[in-house]
């Protein structure tokens, strides 16, 4: 499918997971695919890594210009870059739900912050943001991870009634425990991986994670021109958590 033919993209948190599934799938749908991330020599062609911090406005500023510049233009912004936090509003630290805070919410802000001004240029602009099934399932031990995707279900509604007249689209897809080396750093850190990943499969109402190519799948079509009416919806691929 070459439904993104001359689309320009780009993706943070795009060097592992969802979001390198994501920039190799809008790739291979024909757009020409930016990563911004803290370790972007790990993505190979044709996808471009541009380095930065979501974390530091500076450096956001200076990749988000500098793809912008080589891709010669910005169509799709996907908001993917995000780290996780376990436990009860009584475990974690003031530092820890600043800094998860400003990784998962502020980074999109800034991120956004530095891609409007190109998106406006363009005459299908998308932004999708990657929130999580934890923005509204009342998941157990993760209260601070819970809370930045809460936000970010939040600001995706917000983004889209700001910016729908000037014909930008924003979204979020909701993933629910996708495969990815995330999850999968969590499952070595267990006494028994392969006892805690068989559990972690049979929580799961399909019995299994999801994969991150299909939460992809979800970012590319309300990231695509198919999807050019939809705005301020959340997709969930969750394999039917939300559900329960
Ligand atoms: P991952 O750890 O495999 O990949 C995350 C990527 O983001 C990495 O390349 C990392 O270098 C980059 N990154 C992290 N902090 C960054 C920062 N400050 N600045 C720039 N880049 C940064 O994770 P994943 O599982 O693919 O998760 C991607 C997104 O999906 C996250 O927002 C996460 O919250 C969300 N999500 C994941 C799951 C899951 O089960 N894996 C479920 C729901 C939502």
């Amino acid at each position: 499918m070459n439904d993104m033919n001359g689309l320009k993209a780009l993706v943070t948190g795009g060097a592992s997971g969802i979001g390198l599934a994501t920039a190799e799938l809008l790739a291979a749908r024909g757009a020409r695919v930016a990563v911004l991330d803290l370790v972007p020599d790990k993505v190979e062609e044709p996808l471009t890594g541009y380095r930065a911090d979501v974390s530091d406005d500076d450096s956001v500023r200076e990749a988000v210009g500098a793809a912008a510049r080589d891709l010669g233009g910005l169509d799709i912004l996907v908001n993917n870059a995000g780290i996780g936090a376990a436990g009860t509003v009584e475990d974690n630290t003031d530092a820890e739900w600043h800094r998860v805070l400003d990784v998962n919410v502020l980074g999109i802000v800034r991120t956004s912050r530095a891609a409007l001004p190109y998106l406006r240029e363009s005459s299908h602009a998308a932004i999708v943001n990657t929130c999580s099934i934890a923005a509204t399932a009342g998941l157990p031990q993760r209260a601070l991870y819970s809370a930045s995707k809460g936000a970010v279900l939040s600001l995706t509604l917000a983004m889209a009634a700001d910016h729908v007249r000037e014909g930008i689209r924003v979204n979020c897809v909701n993933p629910g425990t996708a495969d990815t080396p995330w999850v999968g750093r969590l499952l070595d850190a267990a006494d028994d991986p392969e006892a805690e990943r068989a559990a972690l499969n049979a929580r799961q109402p399909m019995g299994r994670l999801v994969t991150a190519e299909e939460v992809a799948a979800a970012i590319a079509y309300v990231a695509s021109p198919a999807a050019a009416s939809v705005t301020g919806t959340s997709l969930a691929v969750d394999g039917g958590m939300a559900g329960l």
